[in-house]
């Protein structure tokens, strides 16, 4: 057996690849996003933090060499007896003092840089024009240092430098102000004299600058001003940040990539291994031939595909005479050996087309497409002289001749269970004959619709608890969880085994008895409801309302008054019609589905597609959900029903209506299903309808399975193992 151990659990199921596609997109988008302002942000303040240094070891460098001016040259000439002169080297016999030296060092240095910076010393007390405080960063920064002066204070002051980046003559640059103090006694004893010449009296009263500014020590005197360019440090980074981005983008698109790659591939991995599952499923493992569950899937589309008016075909069932016997004799071994070579036969003798399969036991089914009964006649024949050969197996020659029945689609039934239940009485006549063929015959068919025996027993039926309600699950395929149950009628008859449904409700029609059947069915299905909402199943139950109950008006009162007894919300009930039992009174029924979904009953359009209601009288019922006809599934490969499935899906999500797709049987229905965005299916592959006690019983495993189908669907990985 294979189990699987999903790695996350159905509720994690929100999405589709399409979902993990979307997400993967915005995370893409935020990541280069992200990744942008990082490295964006982090080259910029690289730039600004080297630019800095920049400008630190320019201004360093700059009152380094003033200082060495100042304590070497200046020093040395005033001990020789030069004067030092504001009026800077102009003056004959004067040395020019250090701030002259400063400028002209700031001048030339400038001019060598080769553009990688410029510098100037600056004062909001020098009065020359290139020197004061002219431009809006030079106020500011000059306030800013300004807020740094302690006046008076003797300790040394820790100046920061100012700086912001703006744009000088058109390109970005670091503009960066750092103080320049009066650090030692002689500049502020020159400064205050120079103060009081009145030759600088007279040039700030001309400027509007206050006269007689005294210097303390520490002061801010002046400041250097350094420019570094930005600029192309910015064009390198945003190059740079870009290769980044791309080298991001590249590395997620290709991480994205794998993702989706990885979950398709294991998407793949994972139906393969489920459709291993089914493939065991539907052949028996001893002949090799289909089973039953095989034959039925098959065979079912090809008569639901069939155009009953042009074509026929033929359903035969054989059974070995003496097959028992030569098993109890001779052991399993040599009677499994028998039932492989009588397949061989079959195989071998049967048309091309024939569809032959192992039922069980010694009971083979084969379906010959096509067939009349002239051919089903020389195919009967000739199968059986080959099953009336010896057959020899070890030292044992061995004789097992066959009986066969045979029915034809569709004089005698255009249902599949029915054919074969004909060829079966068939069969038994021809037993009952000691083999050979016979066709099927409605004078030998004593459990025969007809039959006055089968009518009557029904009363009893129905009084003595004879009928039964079977319940198939709805499932969502998008969380795994079970929605709702859909109640289907059986009886077990005492001689004649079960007769389906579609045999009963004609009978019950026919006998006046469909009221009290629905009532019974009502009650029974809403009592068992009632213990399911109990235990904590969140479902509502389905119930068939038959064509003729559409036909009375007092049907809404039954149906509201079973619902107030059982003591259950009419919106935990859905009422299933057919488009063809709507279509019988138009105006009646709609009155009284109307009255019912006033009431809050959900209303089902059941077989929808194959009735008379075009697409758009849909609109004008009170509808909540479509259950589309298993017809349209029963070949959903074909592009025809593919539009159909696909139009349902979109009318009923126009009008805001569930889809439900009935008779899901095969793992590539589901998927397509699946992929076309349908939300709620029902079906053999995920269960038949079952007992009451089965379904307390397979809730929980049934959702966990058909969870695990889901994530195998949405292509989310999972571990499997084989144990
Ligand atoms: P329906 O309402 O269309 O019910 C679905 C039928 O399809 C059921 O057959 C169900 O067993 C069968 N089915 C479900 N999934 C699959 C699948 O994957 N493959 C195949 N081949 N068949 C599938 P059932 O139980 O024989 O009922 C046949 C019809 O009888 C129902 O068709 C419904 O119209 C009618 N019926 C059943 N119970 C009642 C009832 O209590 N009252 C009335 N009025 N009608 C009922
Ligand atoms: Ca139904
Ligand atoms: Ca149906």
């Amino acid at each position: 057996m294979i189990t699987k151990r999903p790695l996350f659990t159905a509720s994690d199921l929100l999405g589709n690849r399409r979902k993990l596609l979307g997400a993967c997109m915005v995370l893409l988008v935020l990541l280069i996003g992200a990744t942008w302002l990082i490295v964006n942000n982090s080259q910029q303040k690289l730039i600004e933090f080297k630019s800095r240094q920049i400008a630190n070891v320019v201004a360093n460098q700059a009152t380094t060499a003033r200082s060495i001016y100042t304590r070497t040259v200046v020093s040395k000439l005033k001990k020789d007896g030069f004067q030092a002169s504001t009026a800077s080297d102009n003056t004959v016999g004067a040395v020019p003092i250090p701030a002259q030296f400063l400028k002209a060092l700031a001048h030339d240095s400038s001019e060598n840089s080769g553009g990688s910076y410029q510098f100037r010393p600056l004062s909001k007390w020098n009065l020359s024009a290139e020197q004061g405080l002219n431009d809006d960063f030079q106020k500011w920064a000059w306030e800013k240092l300004e807020e740094q002066d302690r006046k008076g204070s003797s300790g040394r002051i820790d100046w920061e430098p100012i700086w912001r980046i703006e744009q000088v003559g058109g390109i970005d640059a670091l503009r960066y102000l750092v103080a320049d103090p009066a650090s030692s006694q002689s500049c502020v004893d020159c400064h205050n004299a120079m103060e009081k010449t009145p030759q600088i009296r007279a040039q700030r009263v001309q400027a509007g600058v206050p006269v007689g500014k005294t210097w303390e020590l520490n002061d801010l005197m002046g400041a250097l001003e350094v420019i570094v360019p930005v600029h192309e440090s910015s064009v390198l980074a945003a190059s740079q940040t870009r290769n980044g981005l791309l080298i991001v983008l590249a590395v997620s698109l290709i991480g994205i990539l794998l993702v989706l790659g990885v979950s398709a591939i294991d998407r793949a991995r994972a139906l393969g291994l489920t459709r291993n599952l089914e493939h065991q499923a539907r052949n028996d493992s001893l002949t090799n031939l289909p089973n039953r569950a095989g034959f039925e899937h098959v065979a079912s589309r090809i008569i639901g595909a069939s155009d009953k008016e042009k074509e026929t075909h033929a359903v035969m069932l054989l059974d070995l005479n003496d097959f028992k016997r030569i098993n109890d004799t001779l052991g399993h071994h040599i009677g499994d050996e028998v039932l492989v070579k009588v397949a061989q036969n079959l195989e071998r003798h049967l048309p091309g087309n024939a569809l032959v399969s192992r039922l069980g036991g010694d009971e083979f089914a084969i379906l010959i497409p096509g067939a009349d009964a002239e051919t089903a006649c020389v195919v009967a024949t000739t199968i059986d002289q080959q099953l009336d050969q010896i057959i020899e197996i070890d030292e044992y020659r061995l004789h097992s001749p066959a009986s066969i029945g045979v029915a034809f689609y569709p004089a005698d039934s255009q249902q599949l269970d029915e054919l074969l239940r004909c060829a079966d009485v068939a069969m038994y006549c021809s037993k009952r004959n000691r083999g050979g063929y016979r066709f099927y015959n409605e004078e030998h068919d004593n459990n025969h619709l007809n039959t006055l025996s089968v009518i009557s027993d029904f009363k009893s039926a129905l009084n003595e608890g004879d009928l039964s309600l079977v319940y198939q699950p709805k499932f969502n395929i998008r969380t795994g969880s079970i929605c709702g149950v859909e109640a289907l009628l059986r009886w077990k008859h005492p001689e004649f085994g079960m007769i389906p449904p579609v045999r009963i409700i004609p009978i019950a029609e026919q006998t006046g008895q469909i009221g009290q059947l629905t009532k019974w069915t009502l009650e029974t299905g809403l009592a068992q409801l009632k213990k399911w909402l109990g235990k904590g199943f969140d479902i509502n139950l389905a119930i068939n309302l038959s064509v003729e109950m559409l036909d009375k008006t007092s049907t809404v009162d039954m149906i509201l008054s079973c619902l107030r007894s059982a003591d259950i919300p009419a919106s935990r009930l859905v009422i299933e019609v057919t488009e063809s039992a709507m279509m019988s009174d138009p105006d009646l029924a709609l009155e009284l589905i109307t009255m019912l979904s006033d009431n809050g009953v959900i209303i089902s359009l059941d077989d929808f597609g194959t009735g008379y209601s075009s697409l758009s009288q849909v609109h004008k019922l009170p509808l909540d959900e479509l259950k589309l006809d298993r017809s349209f599934l029963l070949n959903a490969d074909q592009d025809k029903n593919k539009a159909i499935i696909k139009t349902a899906i979109e009318l009923a999500a126009n009008l805001g209506l569930v889809l439900v797709a009935e008779g899901v049987e095969d793992l590539d229905t589901l998927a397509l299903l699946y992929d076309l965005e349908c939300e709620v299916v029902q079906g053999y592959l995920l269960s038949r309808p079952i007992s009451p006690e089965e379904i307390d019983k397979q809730f929980k495993l049934l959702e966990k399975a058909a969870g695990q189908l889901a994530i195998e669907l949405s292509g989310i990985a999972y571990v499997s193992a084989a144990a």
